[in-house]
């Protein structure tokens, strides 16, 4: 297996993953979307709230807000020592205490002051809620390690997706060089110059065939590899890229081994 990054940005990545099955590269994208863990508000004790939004969207909004997380202090509250019943390896609490000064009030995620100064929101700029002038919201939100195969709220991903690595070829002996082909291309892949036709940029082939289809003479063919994918991946923040992927393959790894293990009593 070979992965090679394509482009990395802070919550955004490209990279191409070779020598794996098609069920691999779907496994691998769904641990990351299900497994990784992630730290995400759980639980919302509302002390106090006279603004026109319900308690129950408070708590709901508040939920999706991604949390940085760190995997190296928290586990998850059915693995802690404590039994799931609450303590400062699985648990962290914030709180949120604010009055409207102005006509016009908006509560950001900003405002919510963690008791972990490494577990807070990933952007400070999230709007919550807005309020009138006298209006309160006072509440306490308990944030835990969680799994996105329970709730969406903790993924660590916004997006994942793959696709097979494109190979477009050329029939030199039919080719008239007509360049139907060049200009059809959405995704300007085909080049052609001096009586050579070739494609450039092929990972951004998203192969929708409109080359094949406008080719009268046959001289162009789009097909796939069986064993390279181009993944595209975004965090929400919570976690970094490198890691997203890494405790993912970590966790494959210890759930084929276990599997393993089943297998072996069988
Ligand atoms: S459309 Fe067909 S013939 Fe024309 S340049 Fe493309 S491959 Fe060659
Ligand atoms: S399959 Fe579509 S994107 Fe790919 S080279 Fe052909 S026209 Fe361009
Ligand atoms: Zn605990």
């Amino acid at each position: 297996m070979e992965l090679e990054i394509v482009e990395q940005q802070e919550n955004y990545g490209k990279f191409i993953l070779s020598g794996v099955t098609p069920t691999f590269a779907n496994t691998l994208r769904r641990m990351i979307m299900s497994e990784v863990p992630t730290i995400a508000i759980d639980e919302v004790i509302i002390i106090e709230n006279t603004t026109p939004l319900y308690d129950e969207i408070v708590a709901h909004r508040l939920g999706l807000i991604p949390l940085k997380t760190d995997l190296e202090n928290y586990v998850l509250p059915e693995m802690c020592e404590c039994g799931g019943q609450g303590c400062t390896s699985c648990e962290v609490s914030l709180t949120l205490e604010k009055s409207g000064e102005q006509d016009v009030e908006v509560v950001l995620s900003s405002d919510l002051i963690s008791q972990d100064s490494k577990i807070t929101p990933v952007h400070p700029n999230i709007p919550i809620l807005k309020m009138s002038k006298d209006q309160k919201i006072f509440l306490e939100a308990i944030a835990r390690l969680g799994r996105g195969s329970v709730h969406a709220k903790w993924q660590p991903i916004s997006t994942i997706s793959y696709k097979y690595y494109p190979i477009v070829t050329f029939n030199l002996d039919n080719c008239t060089f007509c360049e139907d082909c060049v200009e059809i291309c959405p995704r300007d892949i085909i080049k052609i110059k001096d009586e050579k036709i070739k494609a450039v940029n092929i990972i951004n082939c998203s192969l929708c065939n409109q080359c094949v289809d406008v080719c009268e003479l046959d001289a162009v063919s789009v097909s796939t590899t069986n064993d390279k994918f181009i993944f595209v991946i975004e965090s929400t923040g919570a976690l970094s890229l490198k890691t997203i992927v890494i405790e993912a393959l970590r966790l494959l790894k210890e759930k084929a081994k276990e599997f393993k293990v089943h297998v072996d009593e069988f």
